[in-house]
């Protein structure tokens, strides 16, 4: 009997309201799939303004807190799950700083994005978050294992 694969590392990464009204989606998508990581859930929705405040809960006593949770529940956001050695820390690079005017170009927030908030995207800060926010926003069921063609080159 084979020893089951050491699961690769997974974050959670959400396109918010202003990148999918803005026909940011394709770009956003592009980066991190540019980049090697791998793609293992992706879903439509538009949250309700509950499901906001339990994303950002860790927020609830910052002054933006209730603005934050009525724009992420405004529109359609772009839900995914990517998978790849070090995706939770270099995900965070590739979006760049909170605030786009202190993103570096060549970032997510820092090439497509303004004000802090309308910065388009979101991505776990930790293992920590990574996990509760995978199993917040999807079940186990939608995540999906697969061998992509790719990997043998990538690691
Ligand atoms: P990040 O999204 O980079 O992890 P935080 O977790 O600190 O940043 O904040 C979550 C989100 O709250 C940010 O992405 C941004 O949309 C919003 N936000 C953060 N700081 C401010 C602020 N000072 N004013 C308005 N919105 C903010
Ligand atoms: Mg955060």
């Amino acid at each position: 009997q084979e020893a089951q694969a050491a699961q690769m590392e997974r974050t959670f990464i959400a396109i918010k309201p202003d990148g999918v009204q803005r026909g940011l989606i394709a770009e956003i998508v592009s980066r991190f799939e540019r980049k090697g990581f791998k793609l293992v859930a992706i879903k439509i929705l538009v949250p309700s303004k509950e499901f906001a405040q339990k994303h950002y809960h860790d927020l609830k006593d910052r002054p933006f807190f209730n603005g934050l949770c009525a724009f992420l529940s405004s529109g359609p956001v772009v839900a995914m799950v990517w998978e790849g050695e070090g995706v939770i820390k270099y995900g965070r690079k590739l979006i760049g700083a909170t605030d786009p005017q202190k993103s570096e170009p060549g970032t997510i927030r820092g090439d497509l994005a303004v004000v802090v908030g309308r910065n388009i995207i979101h991505g776990s800060d930790g293992p920590e978050t990574a996990k509760d926010e995978i199993n917040l926003w999807f079940k186990p069921q939608e995540l999906v294992s697969y061998k992509s063609n790719a990997e043998k080159w990538t690691y």
